[in-house]
């Protein structure tokens, strides 16, 4: 099984990967998290550092070659799911020819969508655990009192804005690119974590 999941920030990405990848034993591939361990440990140039926290995107060859790399690491051999990835189409078109020359196939995209107020409240009070990884919300998924919160850098009201944003101006040419390939499908990413899952399911289902 090989997935994409597009969709604006706090669209419910992490949060859906995480059930869909235990279901189908495949890796998350996310490369926001790649990106942002990268920053961790110093390893991510300061140029970069500086467009990630202030919600723009890195240059596609950055991410392309992450991409190109995880993705022949032995656990994503038999498939994976992309969360993040491709955002723009030359990372798309650089993605299809990556797989063409592996002679591996796509099964879908599911493009998670979400109005713009709710993306806006789930963002900014997304908190995420440094230890386990864990997602939480402040108002939908409180964190219990002993996780240790992160609250990104770009979770913040302005660069959310910017990020989503972005994430309209991307789209503008990426869905439609996956759309005319007979590759997308559309979900409706409101609603209860559980409910949402099922609907994602629903889609998976249709690509196998
Ligand atoms: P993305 O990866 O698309 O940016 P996340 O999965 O991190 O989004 O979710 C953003 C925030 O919204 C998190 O705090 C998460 O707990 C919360 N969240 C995700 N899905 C739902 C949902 N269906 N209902 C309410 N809150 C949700
Ligand atoms: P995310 O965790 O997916 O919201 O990504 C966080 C940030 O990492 C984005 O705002 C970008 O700065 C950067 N990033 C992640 N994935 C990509 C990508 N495919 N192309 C360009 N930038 C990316």
């Amino acid at each position: 099984m090989r997935l994409i999941f597009v969709g604006p920030p706090g669209a419910g990405k992490g949060t859906q990967a995480k059930v869909i990848c235990d279901k189908y034993g495949i890796p998350q591939v996310s490369t926001g998290d790649m990106l942002r361990a990268a920053k961790k440990e110093g390893r991510l140039p300061a140029e970069l550092i500086q467009k990630m926290d202030a919600g723009g995107l890195v240059p596609d060859e950055v991410v392309i070659d992450l991409i190109r790399r995880r993705i022949e690491e032995p656990d994503a051999v038999s498939g994976f799911l992309l969360d993040g990835f491709p955002r723009t189409v030359p990372q798309a078109e650089a993605l299809g020819e990556l797989l063409a020359s592996k002679g591996q196939r796509l099964n879908g995209v599911i493009a998670l969508t979400v109005d713009k107020n709710l993306l806006m409240e789930r963002a900014v009070l997304r908190r995420t655990d440094k230890r386990t990884g864990q997602i939480y919300h402040l108002k939908y998924k409180p964190p219990p009192p002993d996780a240790d919160l992160e609250h990104r850098a770009d979770d913040h009201e302005d660069k959310v804005r910017n990020r989503i944003d972005v994430y309209e101006r991307m789209t503008a040419d990426l869905l439609p690119f996956y759309e005319k390939a007979g590759m997308l499908e559309r979900v409706d990413g409101v609603g209860e974590v559980a409910e949402v899952t099922q609907r994602v399911l629903a889609a998976i289902e249709k690509r196998k």
